[in-house]
C-alpha cells in the first residue's frame, strides 16, 4: 500500500478537503456533505475514509497503520471545530458512523449514530441539555444499533424488549419512555449482546469508533447489499466510504426533529419543496415506519416555520449548483437546521420528463442536457399505469420484464378461460408455463401475462409488448400447475381466482391488488420529444402487424413500419384453421387451395397498414412460421382441423408427425418456406401489390418494402426477389397502375453478414433481425435460453441478457461488418434494424454509431428509441449528462 496515499478528508463549516467530484473516494454521501460544506450550507463537521480502504480492509481483515494516525488527527480537527472532546465526561463530542458508495444504494448498508457514549459520558450528556431522557434515549438507540451492526446480531433481539417495554408504560414512541426505563433498557441490551456474542459491549469510545469503522466497511459484503447492486448493475468493487460526523440532536425535544426532502415532486416533477419530518425524532425514524412521519407542509406554519424557510432556501441553492433535484436528509436541533446528505433525487418517468423541460425553462440547463438527461426506458412509465412506489407489496416471483406497466386482475390458467372470464367482464391474468399461437385469445382477453418458462423474445413477450399488454416472462420461480388451476412460488399456492398484480415494469409479480398510478401525458413530454427529434439521425419505424398496431404506432410517433410478421396475422380467430390447413397441406393443390381462403385475409390487413401509414413506408416480411408455433398438437386442436380438411384425423396426425421438427428455430423456416413452396411467396406477393394498388386507387400514398426472411444465401434472395417482382408486373399489369416498392432481405444469420457484399447485389435494403441473429451466433435456442440464461447473467458471465441487450462485441461485430460490405457493394444501401434490440437504448445507439438508417421496434418502445436516437447523435457531438457527474 503506497505510504502517501491519502485516506481521510476533512469537512466543516465553510471548507472540505473535498468536493463532489471526488465521489469514487468520498462515496456519495461523503462527497455531498464536503460539497455542501464548501457551498457554505449549514453541515455539521466530519470526516471521510476512503473507499478506496473498503476492499483492501475486506480482503486483508487489517487497516494500514497509517490509517490510526490520520483518523487521530482528524478527531482532533473535529474536537477543535466542535469545541467537544471525544469521550469527555462533561461535554462529550458523540459522532455517527455512516456508509455512503460511490453510486447510492438507499438503505443497503448501515449508520451508527450517537457514538461515544457510555455510563460517564452519558452523565455530560444529561448535564449539558439538562435532558435526561433525550440522553438516555441516544444511548439507548446507540447500543441498539451497534448490537445490530458491529454485533451483527439484526434488529430483533432489541426490538423486542422495547416494544415490551413501551407495551408495559402504555406509551406510542421510544421517546415517550421515561429515563429510567431508557437506561434500564441500555443494560439489557448490552446484556444481551454479552449473552449473544460472549464479550461486553466496548466502553472506550475509540474501540467504538474502529468497531463501527470495520462495521460499515464489512456491510458492502452483506447479502441485501450484493443484491441490490447486481439488480442496479453496480460493481462490486466500487467499496464504500464512511463518514464520521459530529452528532446533531433531533430527539432534544418537540422543537427538534429529522426529516428527508425533495426538491420537486418525483412522482409528478412538480416544482414544489416535499417530503416528510419527525419531531423529536433521530435518523432511522422517519424511514422505519415506527412512527408515522408528518407532510413537510406542516412546518411551514407555526412555531417552525423558520425551519421550512431554511430548508426551502438550502434546496433552492443546492438545485442551482448541481442543476438537478436533490433528495436531502435534514435534522433540526433547537430549530437550527443541519443538511445530512444530498443526492441526485430518484424519480418517475413522468417526472423525469417534467423536470428536465422545466429546468429548461428555468435556464439552469439546456435543452440539449435536457434530452440528454432523461433515461429513454423511464418513457415506458409514460404510457402505462405502474405500481405505486410508496406501495407495501408483496413479492411473490419475480421473472423478466418483458413488457412495462402494472396489470391486475384473476390468476387464470387457460386461454379460453380467461376469454370466457374477460367477456364476462372479469379482469384476468393469463399465467401459463409458456404461451404458443394457441393461447392468443387468452392474451388478447387477459390484462396480463406471465410465464415461468421463455425469455425476452419468446413468443409471450414479443405478442404482448407488441400490443403494449404488461408481461412478465421466465418467471422460474413459479411452477405452474395449469390442470389443477394454481401455481406454486417461493412456498406459497395461489390459485385460480386469486388476485394478483403483474409489474412488467420491474418483472415482479405480487400478491394481491397494489396500489396502482396513472401517468398521463402532457405538454412535457410533447415539448421534450419535439426537442428529441430534432436532433436526431436514426429514423423510427414500428414493427406492427395490423391496423390497429399500425395506427397506434404513429400516435406514438413511428416513422413508418419496419417489421410486419404476417404469420402473426394468423394468430385471430378462425384464421389459425386456414393457416394451418397451408402447413399441413399434403400437396400444392392443397397447398394453393388453402391460400386462396389466405389471400384476401392477408389483403385486406395490408390494405388497412398501408392506409395507417399515410404514405409512411411500410415492410412487409414474407412468412416465417417456425412450425412448431402453428402445428395442431392435442386431439382437440386435430380432431377440428380433420374436419375442415375432410381429412381422416389419423391422417392428419402422420402429416403433423411428418413436419415435427427436432429443432424448429433452425428447421423449416423463413425464405425455406417459399423456396421449397413458391406458391405461398407468390400468394403473399400478390397480396401486397394488390392492396398497394387498391389504397393508391383510393388517392392515397404507399411505400411497400417486401422482405424476404432468414436468408443465408445469396441465392435464396435472388430466386425469392424474382418471384416478388414477377407478381409485381403481373398485378400492376391487371390493375392498369404501378405502386413504389422495394425488395429486400432480413439479415439474421451469421453467413448472411459474412456474404453481405453478395447479398446486397440482390437487395434493395436490408433489415437486421437480432432476434434469430443473437440465437445463431450464440448457438443458443431463443426458445430454451429462459432457462439457464438468467444463471449466466446473475454469475457475471454476461452482463446482459443477449436477448435485450445487443451484444456489442459478438453480433454487433457481424453487423458492422455487413453494414461495412453491404454498403461496399451498394452504396445506397438502406439499412435498419428490427429486432427486439430496435427499442433497447444501448442496442439504438450502437446501430446509430455504426450508421444505420432506421430503427423497429414494438409501438410502444418507439419514444424510447427516439429518444436514444436522440442522446446518440449528441453524445456524437460530446454534449455528455452533467447529472452524472454530480452527487
Ligand atoms: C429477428 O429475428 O430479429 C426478427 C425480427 O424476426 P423474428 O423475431 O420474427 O424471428
Ligand atoms: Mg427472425
Amino acid at each position: 500500500m503506497p505510504s502517501l496515499a491519502r485516506w481521510v478528508y476533512f469537512f466543516g463549516p465553510g471548507r472540505a478537503d473535498g468536493s463532489a467530484a471526488m465521489r469514487d473516494i468520498l462515496g456519495g454521501k461523503g462527497a455531498g456533505l464536503a460539497e455542501m460544506a464548501n457551498l457554505g450550507l449549514p453541515v455539521p463537521p466530519g470526516f471521510t475514509i476512503s473507499a478506496k480502504l473498503c476492499l483492501t480492509y475486506l480482503e486483508q481483515g487489517t487497516f494500514p497503520d497509517q490509517l490510526h494516525d490520520e483518523v487521530g488527527r482528524h478527531l482532533k480537527q473535529l474536537e477543535q471545530a466542535t469545541h467537544k472532546k471525544f469521550g469527555d465526561p462533561k461535554d462529550p463530542l458523540l459522532v455517527s458512523v455512516r456508509s455512503g458508495a460511490a453510486v447510492s444504494m438507499p438503505g443497503m448498508m448501515e449508520t451508527i449514530l450517537n457514538l461515544g457514549l457510555n455510563d460517564e459520558t452519558v452523565q455530560g450528556l444529561v448535564a449539558g441539555a439538562k435532558n435526561p431522557r433525550f440522553a438516555y434515549d441516544s444511548y439507548r438507540r446507540f447500543v441498539q444499533m451497534y448490537g445490530d451492526v458491529v454485533f451483527d446480531l439484526g434488529k430483533q433481539p432489541f426490538e423486542e424488549v422495547l416494544e415490551e417495554c413501551k407495551r408495559r408504560r402504555r406509551v406510542a414512541r421510544d421517546i415517550d419512555l421515561p429515563p429510567d426505563d431508557l437506561k434500564a433498557l441500555v443494560h439489557e441490551f448490552k446484556a444481551i449482546i454479552q449473552a449473544k456474542r460472549g464479550v461486553p459491549f466496548p466502553d472506550d469510545p475509540t474501540a467504538q469508533l474502529w468497531g463501527a469503522i470495520a462495521a460499515v466497511f464489512r456491510s458492502w459484503r452483506t447479502r441485501r447489499a450484493a443484491d441490490y447492486r447486481k439488480v442496479h448493475g453496480i460493481p462490486d468493487d466500487l467499496g464504500t466510504a464512511v463518514s464520521v460526523v459530529a452528532m446533531v440532536y433531533g430527539n432534544m425535544g418537540d422543537d427538534s426533529g429529522t426529516g428527508v426532502a425533495f426538491t420537486r415532486d418525483c412522482r409528478t416533477g412538480e416544482n414544489v419543496l416535499n417530503g416528510d419530518f419527525l419531531t423529536n425524532a433521530q435518523g432511522e425514524d422517519v424511514v422505519s415506519g415506527a412512527r408515522t412521519p408528518e407532510p413537510l407542509a406542516k412546518l411551514k406554519r407555526g412555531a417552525l416555520a423558520k425551519v421550512h424557510r431554511e430548508l426551502e432556501r438550502v434546496a433552492d441553492k443546492l438545485e442551482r449548483h448541481f442543476k438537478d433535484v436533490q433528495d436531502i436528509e435534514f435534522t433540526f436541533e433547537h430549530g437550527r437546521l443541519f443538511m445530512l446528505q444530498t443526492r441526485r433525487a430518484q424519480r418517475t418517468g413522468l417526472a423525469a420528463v417534467r423536470i428536465a423541460v422545466d429546468m429548461v425553462q428555468d435556464r439552469l440547463i439546456t435543452a440539449d442536457e435536457a434530452v440528454q438527461r432523461v433515461p429513454p426506458r423511464d418513457l415506458d412509465q409514460i404510457f402505462h399505469p405502474m405500481v405505486d412506489p410508496r406501495a407495501a407489496v408483496t413479492v411473490v416471483a419475480k421473472g423478466l420484464p418483458a413488457s412495462p406497466g402494472a396489470a391486475q386482475g384473476e390468476a387464470v390458467f387457460d386461454a379460453d378461460e380467461a376469454e370466457a372470464l374477460a367477456k364476462q367482464g372479469r379482469k384476468v391474468i393469463l399465467v401459463r408455463p409458456e404461451t404458443s399461437p394457441e393461447d392468443f385469445h387468452g392474451i388478447v382477453a387477459a390484462q396480463a401475462v406471465l410465464t415461468a418458462r421463455g425469455g425476452m423474445t419468446s413468443h409471450a413477450a414479443i405478442v404482448a409488448r407488441g400490443m403494449g399488454k404488461t408481461c412478465v416472462v421466465g418467471a422460474t420461480e413459479i411452477e405452474v400447475d395449469a390442470a389443477g388451476g394454481r401455481f406454486r412460488a417461493n412456498g406459497r399456492v395461489v390459485k385460480r381466482g386469486q388476485v394478483l398484480t403483474v409489474d412488467g415494469t420491474t418483472g415482479r409479480v405480487i400478491l394481491g391488488a397494489a396500489k396502482l398510478v396513472e401517468p398521463t401525458v402532457g405538454e412535457h413530454y410533447g415539448k421534450l420529444m419535439a426537442w428529441a427529434d430534432a436532433r436526431r439521425r436514426l429514423r423510427v419505424r414500428a414493427n406492427a402487424d395490423t391496423p390497429a398496431d399500425a395506427r397506434r404506432a404513429r400516435e406514438l410517433g413511428a416513422e413508418g413500419i419496419g417489421l410486419c410478421r404476417t404469420e402473426h396475422m394468423f394468430f385471430e380467430g378462425d384464421r389459425i384453421t386456414a393457416m394451418r390447413e397451408m402447413i399441413v397441406a399434403p400437396d400444392e393443390t392443397e397447398r394453393r387451395r388453402a391460400l386462396a381462403k389466405l389471400l384476401p385475409m392477408q389483403r385486406g390487413d395490408f390494405e388497412g397498414i398501408f392506409e395507417a401509414m399515410a404514405g409512411y413506408p411500410v415492410t412487409i416480411r414474407l412468412l416465417d412460421p417456425p412450425l412448431h408455433e402453428f402445428l395442431p398438437h392435442t386431439r382437440g386442436e386435430i380432431a377440428p382441423l380433420a374436419k375442415a380438411m375432410k381429412l381422416p384425423a389419423a391422417a392428419l396426425e402422420r402429416i403433423v408427425d411428418g413436419l415435427t421438427e427436432v429443432n424448429p428455430m433452425l428447421g423449416h423456416r423463413g425464405c425455406r418456406l417459399g423456396i421449397t413452396y413458391p406458391e405461398i411467396t407468390e400468394m403473399q406477393a400478390r397480396a401486397i401489390f394488390e392492396a398497394a394498388c387498391r389504397v393508391v386507387a383510393r388517392g392515397k400514398q404507399v411505400v411497400a418494402e417486401v422482405m424476404i426472411p432468414l436468408v443465408a444465401h445469396v441465392e435464396e434472395l435472388r430466386r425469392q426477389a424474382e418471384i416478388v417482382r414477377r407478381v409485381a408486373q403481373d398485378v400492376f399489369l391487371a390493375e392498369g397502375r404501378a405502386v413504389p416498392y422495394l425488395v429486400g432481405t432480413m439479415i439474421e444469420l451469421p453467413r448472411a453478414a459474412l456474404t453481405a457484399d453478395d447479398i446486397a447485389k440482390e437487395a434493395d435494403f436490408f433489415s437486421f433481425g437480432t432476434n434469430d441473429l443473437t440465437q445463431t451466433t450464440f448457438g443458443l435456442s431463443r426458445d430454451d435460453a429462459g432457462r439457464f440464461l438468467p444463471f449466466y447473467v446473475e454469475h457475471g458471465i454476461l452482463k446482459d441478457d443477449p436477448f435485450q441487450v445487443l451484444d456489442q462485441e459478438g453480433v454487433g461485430r457481424l453487423m458492422e461488418l455487413a453494414v461495412r460490405l453491404g454498403r461496399g457493394s451498394r452504396n445506397e444501401l438502406k439499412i435498419g434494424i428490427c429486432g427486439e434490440h430496435g427499442g433497447e437504448p444501448e442496442s439504438v445507439k450502437f446501430c446509430h454509431r455504426v450508421g444505420m438508417n432506421y430503427v423497429s421496434c414494438s409501438p410502444f418502445r418507439v419514444p424510447i428509441a427516439r429518444l436514444a436516437a436522440a442522446q446518440a447523435a449528441l453524445e456524437e457531438q460530446g454534449v455528455i449528462n452533467r447529472t452524472r457527474a454530480t452527487v
